[in-house]
């Protein structure tokens, strides 16, 4: 199971990529890690725009050549390795929430996410998949929406505070085009600076077609990136330091 995240600016003076092209490319170098699904999502001057498909990435490929997605700077892909919910397209990710204006992608386990279902159920919240990680896009959207004030950043940080078991959870939002806010416990993680354009994954591998610049997150943090910035604090918003590291094996 694979993570991806991309931010880029337009007007770079040196090979702009575009947001699909980066996420596909590094699911790809992602792919020695096992999965039974992929998707991706991508933020497009009209909102979130997502695909996935159960399967190999090749099937997700068949799906974006049929229907295809808008240029984008900013996006986020995935390979799932089901744990809740069979392996099927409804249960892949991205999963959705907020009106389809907010996606989410996640490896790991929600252990408490029987308990915030209830809640969020309880709330009106409706549910497409079987999924914990749903539970975990609802829960942030429901965040984003009340105490989070619309700010990702805040509401990761809050939702990332009531989650339990391990994950790591990349989330975009059509309000902040041009960010990408991820959070990490007991999951891996790890940041790729790039010049104007910045990278998530799971490993270097999801990047490393791009950058060698890298920064290990430590564990219990969340980090923010742009274009021009990434920024780590912990899941109270204190601000943390992050390890960079050259990335020198060959790809
Ligand atoms: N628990 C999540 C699911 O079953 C994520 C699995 C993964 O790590 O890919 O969808």
């Amino acid at each position: 199971c694979g993570i991806v995240g991309y931010v880029g600016r337009q007007n770079k003076t040196s090979g702009a990529h575009g947001a699909l092209d980066v996420v596909l490319e590094g699911l790809r170098r992602l792919e020695y890690r096992g999965y039974d699904s992929a998707g991706v999502a991508v933020l497009t001057d009209t909102g979130v725009e997502s695909r996935k498909k159960a399967g190999k990435l090749t099937n997700l490929i068949d799906v974006l050549q049929a229907d295809p997605l808008p240029e984008s700077l900013t996006g986020i892909g995935h390979t799932r390795w089901a744990t809740h919910g069979g392996p099927t397209d409804r249960n892949a990710h991205p999963h959705l929430a907020d009106g389809g204006n907010l996606a989410v992608i996640h490896n790991g386990i929600i252990e408490n996410f029987a308990e915030i279902k209830k809640e969020l159920l309880a709330k009106g919240h409706t549910f497409l998949s079987e999924t914990d990680t749903e539970v975990a896009a609802a829960l942030l959207g429901d965040i984003f929406r009340t105490t989070g004030r619309g700010d990702l950043t805040l509401s990761m940080q809050e939702a990332a505070r009531r989650l339990e078991g391990a994950f790591t959870l990349l989330a975009i939002h059509r309000d902040q085009p041009g960010v990408v806010v991820a959070a990490r416990r007991n999951s891996p993680l790890v940041v790729g600076l790039g010049d104007g354009e910045n990278f998530l994954g799971s490993d270097v591998s999801g990047f490393i077609d791009f950058t060698r610049r890298a920064v290990e997150l430590g564990q219990d943090q969340i980090v923010t990136i742009t274009p021009e910035s990434h920024e780590i604090t912990d899941f109270f918003g204190n601000p943390a330091e992050g390890k960079e590291f050259h990335v020198d094996w060959d790809a």
